[in-house]
């Protein structure tokens, strides 16, 4: 097992309806010493790539991308959730599905922040049906930006998001990938990697 899977063993909660609760060191509560090791992490798997600016989703992406931001010495934008219906021209916008809330949200970024050709690192915490990675994904090419990957704290592998985006042809790197979880029991079972 890695650091991650150690950590999620140690602290996670299984909950009905496919959610892992993460939040006593990774989305509520954070842990930065892991903070630290996750952004060293994906600087080690996507360190051989261009990459000019991270980008993330609020809320609970912008901590641990802050600290991957940091490692590759860029800045981190990330994807607002708007209510408002008059978006102006300023802005890309997707709509997102959110997993946890059941909700839909236009999320933004102004057009201040990402540019064409810009090469960009996509992160977030969870990975479940790849709604966030997909309106990522969109926004950064409706700028004409280049998206250099996605790093996903923790992947559902059950869930279809990870092979959507995968068979999109984007290039995904996962630190932990829970094969399997109950709730009754509270097992988890990773994937090897
Ligand atoms: P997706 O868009 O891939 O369906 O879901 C990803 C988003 O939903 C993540 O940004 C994350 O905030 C949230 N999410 C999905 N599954 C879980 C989960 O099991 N636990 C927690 N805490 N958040 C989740």
């Amino acid at each position: 097992m890695n650091f991650l899977e150690e950590r999620i063993v140690k602290d996670g909660v299984v909950k009905s309806g496919n959610v892992l609760k993460v939040d006593s060191f990774l989305n509520h509560q954070m842990d930065i010493a892991l903070m630290e090791e996750i952004g060293r992490e994906f600087k080690r798997r996507f360190g051989s790539k261009k990459v000019d600016k991270v980008m993330t989703i609020e809320a609970s992406g912008i901590g641990i991308a802050a600290f991957v931001a940091k490692e590759f010495g860029v800045p981190l934008v990330f994807a607002k959730k708007s209510k408002s219906i008059n978006i102006d021209g300023d802005m890309f916008v997707a709509e997102v599905e959110s997993f946890t809330h059941k909700n839909k949200n236009q999320v933004i970024v102004s057009k201040r922040f990402l540019h064409e050709n810009e090469h960009i690192l996509i992160i977030d915490d969870f990975l479940a049906n790849g709604c966030a990675l997909q309106g990522l994904i969109s926004i950064a090419e409706s700028a004409g930006a280049v998206v250099e990957g996605c790093g996903i704290v923790i992947e559902k592998g059950f869930q279809i998001g990870g092979r959507v985006i995968r068979n999109m042809g984007y290039h995904v790197e996962s630190l932990a990938i829970v094969d399997a979880m109950d709730a009754e029991s509270g097992t988890i079972t990773f994937r090897e990697q």
